[in-house]
C-alpha cells in the first residue's frame, strides 16, 4: 500500500483538501477535491511552478485518481496562487475550467501577451511615493507571475452570482465576494450549510484588500459591504483557500470587520498632522524592512491605499496631488492629510 501524504486532508462527504505549497509566508493554498459520480471536481489548483507539477502527480497518484477521472476544475479566483494551475490541468485532463468573467479578463489584463499592468502598477505607485529605488524590482515582481500562470485556462465556461452550480453531488448557490479580488465567487451550499469561500473570508489571517488601478476604485468599502452581506448566510462550515477549514462563520466576519476599523484609525493616527504619501504611511505601519521583500511590500502598500481611500471616502482625509519633479516617471504625486472637519 501507497503511503499517504499528511498534506491532504479529507473531510465529511469524501472531500480531500490538498494543502499545495507556495513559496510565500501563506505556506499553502487548498485546492479542493469533490467527489462526483464518476471522477472529481478539482476546486483552485495552485500556482504553477515545476515542483507542483510534481507535487500534484504524486498527489493523485497516491489516490489513484487519473488525469480522465478531474472532470471540472473550478476556480474562486483568478490569483497566481489559486489559478495558476488551472490551464496546465486543463490541458491534462480535458476538463473545462470554469471562472467568473472579471476573473478571467483580469488575468488576460494581469498576465495576457503583451500586457502593460506591471508598468502600471509601478507608475501608479510611484505616484503614491514608492522608493524611486524600488520601481524596477517591483515592475519585474509584477511581471514575474506570468510564468506561475502560464498557460493560462482556454475557453472557460463562465460562472456568474445569482446561478447555481452542481459540484460534489450538491446544488451550490454562486455568490460574489469583492474587495479582495474582482470577480471572486463564493460557494454555499444552504442544505448541508456550507460555504466554500476562496479568500473572502480566512480563519487566522485577513485577507488582502488591495486597491490596483483600472480596478476597484474604493476595494475595503466593498470588501465591507460584502462581509456584512454574508453574515446574513447560515453558514455550519467553512472550506477556506488558506489555513484549515472552520466554523465560527459570524465570528471571524465580526474580527474581520474590527480588524479593519482599527486599521483605519491607526492610520489616521500615523498621518496625524502632516501630509504623507502611501508609501510614507505603509512604512510607518509595515516597518522599512519590507523594502527587502517586494511580495509583501506590493501588498502592504496596496493594502494601505485601499485603506486612504476609504477614509477619503468617509470625509476624514483630504488628497493633494502635486506635480512631480522630472526624477519621477509619474506626473503626479498623491499626498494625504487630515480633513478639518
Ligand atoms: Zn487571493
Amino acid at each position: 500500500m501507497k503511503e499517504r501524504s499528511e498534506v491532504v486532508a479529507e473531510w465529511e462527504n469524501g472531500w480531500l483538501q490538498v494543502k499545495v505549497p507556495l513559496p510565500y509566508s501563506l505556506k499553502w493554498v487548498n485546492a479542493y477535491l469533490l467527489p462526483e459520480e464518476k471522477g472529481w471536481t478539482l476546486i483552485d489548483p495552485g500556482l504553477h511552478t515545476e515542483q507542483l507539477e510534481v507535487f500534484w502527480i504524486a498527489i493523485l497518484s497516491e489516490r489513484d485518481i487519473g488525469w480522465e477521472d478531474i472532470q471540472s476544475i473550478v476556480v474562486t479566483h483568478h490569483h497566481p496562487d489559486h489559478y495558476g494551475l488551472a490551464g496546465w490541468f486543463q490541458r491534462k485532463t480535458g476538463a473545462s475550467v470554469r471562472m467568473s468573467r472579471v476573473a478571467l479578463n483580469n488575468a488576460i489584463r494581469l498576465w495576457g501577451e503583451n500586457e502593460t499592468f506591471s508598468g502600471e502598477l509601478t507608475e501608479a505607485f510611484l505616484g503614491h511615493g514608492l522608493a524611486e529605488e524600488l520601481k524596477d524590482d517591483m515592475r519585474d515582481h509584477m511581471g514575474g507571475f506570468r510564468d506561475k500562470v502560464s498557460p493560462q485556462a482556454f475557453d472557460p465556461l463562465i460562472i456568474a452570482p445569482g446561478e447555481r452550480i452542481v459540484m460534489g453531488g450538491t446544488e451550490w448557490e454562486i455568490y460574489g465576494g469583492e474587495g479582495h479580488a474582482p470577480g471572486h465567487l463564493i460557494f454555499y451550499d444552504p442544505v448541508g450549510r456550507t460555504l466554500l469561500c476562496g479568500d473572502q473570508v480566512l480563519p487566522d489571517i485577513s485577507p488582502n484588500i488591495g486597491w490596483m488601478p483600472g480596478g476597484d476604485p474604493d476595494p475595503l468599502d466593498s470588501f465591507l459591504k460584502g462581509l456584512q452581506a454574508l453574515r446574513r448566510l447560515d453558514v455550519r462550515m467553512v472550506y477556506p483557500g488558506h489555513r484549515d477549514p472552520f466554523p465560527q462563520f459570524r465570528q471571524r466576519i465580526e474580527e474581520l470587520l474590527e480588524h479593519h476599523e482599527r486599521r483605519l484609525k491607526k492610520m489616521l493616527e500615523l498621518i496625524g498632522d502632516e501630509e504623507r504619501s502611501a508609501f510614507e504611511v505603509c512604512e510607518l505601519l509595515f516597518g522599512a524592512r519590507l523594502r527587502s521583500n517586494t511580495h509583501n511590500l506590493r501588498f502592504a502598500l496596496a493594502e494601505t491605499i485601499a485603506h486612504l481611500v476609504r477614509l477619503e471616502n468617509r470625509g476624514l482625509l483630504v488628497r493633494s496631488e502635486i506635480a512631480a519633479d522630472n526624477t519621477y516617471r509619474t506626473t503626479k504625486r498623491i499626498l494625504y492629510r487630515r480633513s478639518n472637519v
